[in-house]
């Protein structure tokens, strides 16, 4: 008895995270083969529009797996079109393979809702699971609950602790818009990405309208920063209009301002060294203020935004001594726009009105006093910018 590994989803696109846990998987439980397999329509999430259609998905797959003897990618759910149901799928192998130990592969997070999975009872009836674990200390216990559950209902869990590559899909999509997700992707699996214009990548992003602009950034947000940004957006232009800067600049700048922050640390570091960026140690150690670097190389590069642009947003976490106009504009902005909700802010707004230099040294004194608050180290730009401001208000 052979046992086969099925591993499914929707390669959206595939990456090397994927390729890596099947690899691992095939070692660590010793199978005979690895079937990938995209589905058609995924039962627990729907694609965005504009996605690659499934036939993409499964040319993807193919090039992405290559002439890995050990892999062979499947278009049974494909084949069958429709949503794609797990039952239906194991239950169809389980028939092909008779002689075999079918083996179901998953995430955690997918295990620990296995219940919710359409017609459980029958997916374990006819293959086994293995879960791919992280180690996550967190959820060991969960896992070893559920574990427990299933093999009370006679099914076999296999867990398979392994080192994967934590990158999203959604993560590498944003990186191929951003032109640094090549670390990520097999580079068949790349071109074929390019030569397609999938994922929006066909598209030029230079000259935009500010409509247009504004549509693109709120794709490439994390949902829970649109609100933000387009508060920012509006504060930063009432800023402009004020304190007589450049208002469309000014917007551009506050849409652009956290166009990297969905990108996690690894993430962020990826795109500096593809960009060729060399960091400084505080960078390094607070990857979280690298999205004001990263942000404005974008800018730069994908979105063809000026130099005043690109300087207010490389400017918009730490503030920097000598900052223009904008550049203040968008740090202010950034700390008071409408759903900005803390002790202190409707103080730091009425003075953003009124004397903008005033405001910046209120923003920085706040940020540096909370870093102080959480033993968290201090950016020597903002001692620098306070410096500054101190010594030309006297
Ligand atoms: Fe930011
Ligand atoms: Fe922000």
């Amino acid at each position: 008895m052979a046992r086969i590994g099925i591993y499914g989803g929707t390669f959206n696109p595939p990456h090397i995270g994927h390729l890596s846990a099947a690899e691992y998987a095939v070692d660590a439980l010793c199978l005979e083969k690895l079937l990938l397999i995209p589905a058609c329509i995924a039962p627990h999430k729907q694609l965005p529009e504009n996605a690659p259609t499934p036939a993409q998905r499964l040319e993807m797959v193919r090039l992405a797996a290559g002439d890995d003897p050990r892999l062979t990618v499947s278009d049974i759910e494909l084949q069958r079109g429709q949503v794609s149901y797990t039952y239906q799928t194991v239950e169809q192998l389980a028939a092909r393979y008779p002689d075999d130990e079918p083996v179901l592969f998953m995430g955690t997070d997918m295990f620990l809702s296995f219940q919710n999975w359409r017609y459980p009872e029958r997916i374990i009836k006819k293959a086994s699971l293995a879960v791919f674990y992280r180690g996550d200390p967190n959820e060991q216990s969960l896992i070893a609950a559920q574990k427990a559950l299933y093999e009370q209902q006679g099914a076999t869990v296999y867990l398979v602790q392994n080192p994967v590559t934590d990158i999203s899909s959604t993560d590498i999509r944003r990186m191929l818009i951003f032109r640094c997700a090549s670390p990520f992707l097999h580079p068949a699996v790349e071109q074929y990405i390019r030569k397609n214009g999938l994922y929006g990548t066909g598209e030029s992003y230079k000259n935009l309208s500010l409509e247009a602009l504004q549509k693109v950034v709120v794709g490439l947000l994390n949902p829970n920063r649109v609100k933000h940004v387009l508060g920012c957006c509006e504060t930063a232009c009432e800023l402009a209009r004020i304190h007589g800067a450049n208002e469309t600049d000014a917007m551009r700048a506050a849409l652009l301002h956290d166009i990297t922050k969905a990108l996690d640390g690894p993430a962020q570091l990826t795109l500096c060294s593809e960009y060729g960026i060399s960091l400084n140690d505080f960078s390094c150690q607070n990857p979280k203020t690298l999205h004001a670097l990263t942000g404005a190389l974008v800018a730069e590069r994908i979105f063809g935004e000026n130099q005043n642009v690109v300087s207010a947003i490389e400017s918009h976490t730490t503030g920097k001594k000598q900052m223009n106009t904008l550049e203040k504009i968008i740090y202010v902005a950034d700390y008071m726009e409408p759903n900005r909700d803390f002790e202190g802010v409707e103080q730091l707004r009425a003075l953003a009105y009124e004397n903008l230099d005033e405001a910046l040294k209120m923003g920085l004194n706040m940020t540096i006093s909370l870093l102080k608050k959480q033993n968290r180290e201090i950016s020597p730009e903002s001692v620098q910018a306070l410096a500054w401001l101190e010594k030309k208000g006297s």
